[in-house]
């Protein structure tokens, strides 16, 4: 909200204040059940392969992030919210 001198908010500040209010929101939202609230799962996992000039395994520690939906409980890629993400961009885009 812009600073102004008054007290009490006048006129201008109350109108710019309303035009600050118009903002879209637009959630990603469960496809599955519409819900917009998500809980942040943990996969951790290590994969192992060879290298060829050791008969040792190496491995790689892989923790992946999913996203769950908290009613449906469906998860989604954090791949998968990006595409949404940016398809809600593309629409709210002006031409
Ligand atoms: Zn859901």
């Amino acid at each position: 909200m812009p600073d102004c001198l008054c007290r009490v908010p006048c006129a201008v500040q109350v109108i710019l204040w309303g035009i600050l209010m118009d903002d879209i929101l637009e959630f990603f939202v469960c496809d599955a059940c519409s819900n917009k609230d998500f809980n942040l799962v943990y996969n951790f996992c290590l994969r192992f392969h060879g290298v060829n000039f050791s008969d040792d395994l190496i491995y790689d520690k892989i923790v992946e992030e999913r996203y769950q939906c908290s009613a449906c409980k469906k998860t989604f890629t954090k791949k998968e919210v990006e595409e949404a993400m940016s398809k809600i961009r593309r629409k709210h885009k002006r031409h």
